[in-house]
């Protein structure tokens, strides 16, 4: 049996004709930048995630910059990002100017460790920007209130957490702005770059969607110099389509992570994923801990099994950050952690017995 890390092609053969349809109008229509289905996208997206505004940008990373431009963050700011993340969340601070602090991350759920937050705050500390890691909500109770405490301001990186939940709340409840990708292989994913930048506050909406598009009030009228950052009316016509889906598909991605706990249950020599009791995980990953990672992950690959590992690399110990000085052990949990992390295959087209014989040949390798 072959199983796939991800199955976007059987996802699209379920939907394909929706999705012709969609992309011929706006093509039909020469919508082709911004316009009517980008609209329609924003205004659904907006209310799945109970929030007031959406503006869709061209993707993640600019979603990230666009709305730390937005709250004035810039040259001589700290901005303070979790070790363990995609290099987007901490390449779009330094893009602004500002200078990136790394927080070591929680041993137990992967998210930014709130403890180690206050040892790192200086006069110049602007804001924070907690990622939803694999789909699980960061600790943003706790969160909010260092940042209240410190006048911080909080930009979520939702890229891999759409419809993630908090105490039955959505994370539009939390902090000040909310930044997703629709990247394809994301849980809402485009046919192409896409991304988004959701608040409930007017004024940061009416500045994101100023930066996003060259800083004009009206079509000439440049109040700022921005960028250029807008969706394609394709992406949103075609994200408007499988938004339809997302909860029956994030229903089935926490079934999925349902069975492999279930199966994995003292599986020697694996941790399985801790889910804190008050959030809803949306298992963007399913990722687990062993110390014979590499020899695991080809052991599955010579059984027709892809699996990722998200990331081989925390963010400090990359090159690009050697220039910050840090050293292994400033980021205990995040330098270990490399090296035992790796990501199972899930996605809501996967059947049971594709988990089952992951498991049946995870486990039987580990007894070995
Ligand atoms: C995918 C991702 C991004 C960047 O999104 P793009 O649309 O690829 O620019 C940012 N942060 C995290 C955590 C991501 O997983």
């Amino acid at each position: 049996m072959q199983v796939p890390f991800s199955d976007l092609k059987t996802q699209y053969n379920l939907i394909a004709s929706e999705i012709k349809e969609a992309i011929e109008s706006v093509v039909k229509e020469c919508a082709f930048i911004n316009g009517k289905y980008v609209q329609e996208f924003e205004a659904r997206f907006a209310k799945f995630c109970g929030a007031k505004h959406c503006i869709g940008v061209g993707n993640g990373t600019d979603a990230l910059f666009i709305a730390l431009k937005a709250l004035n963050i810039g040259v001589g700011d700290e901005v303070i990002v979790p070790a363990n993340s995609f290099v987007a969340t901490s390449e779009a601070v330094t893009l602004t100017g500002a200078k990136v602090v790394f927080a070591d991350c929680d041993p137990q759920t992967y998210n930014i460790d709130v403890h180690k937050i206050a040892s790192l705050m200086t006069q110049r500390s602007k804001a924070i920007i907690p990622v939803h890691l694999y789909g699980q909500p960061a600790d943003m109770n706790a969160l909010q209130q260092i940042a209240h405490q410190h006048e911080l301001k909080i930009i979520q990186d939702c890229a891999q957490a759409h419809g993630a939940e908090i105490d039955s709340k959505p994370l539009a409840s939390f902090g000040d702005v909310l930044c997703f990708s629709f990247y394809p292989g994301k849980n809402l994913g485009a046919y192409g770059d896409a991304g988004a930048i959701v608040t409930n506050n007017d004024e940061i909406a009416h500045q994101v969607r100023m930066m996003a598009n060259h800083g004009r009030e009206a079509k000439y009228d440049h109040v700022f110099e921005g960028v250029n950052s807008r969706m394609d009316g394709i992406q949103g016509a075609i994200l408007s389509v499988k938004l339809k889906y997302l909860n029956q598909w994030t229903h089935t991605r926490r079934k999925n992570a349902a069975y492999y706990d279930q199966l994995l249950k003292d599986a020697k020599g694996v941790v399985t994923p801790y889910v804190a009791s008050n959030v809803k995980h949306v298992y963007h990953l399913y990722v687990i801990r062993t110390k014979k990672r590499e020899e695991l992950q080809q052991h599955l690959k010579t059984n027709g099994i892809a699996t990722g590992i998200h990331y081989p690399i925390a963010l400090p110990n990359l090159t690009a950050y050697r220039y910050l000085k840090y050293k292994q052990d400033d980021f205990p949990v995040a330098s270990m952690y490399q090296h035992e992390v790796l990501s199972l295959p899930i996605y809501p087209e996967q059947t049971y017995s594709m988990i089952e014989f992951v498991c049946e040949v995870l486990r039987r390798y580990m007894r070995k």
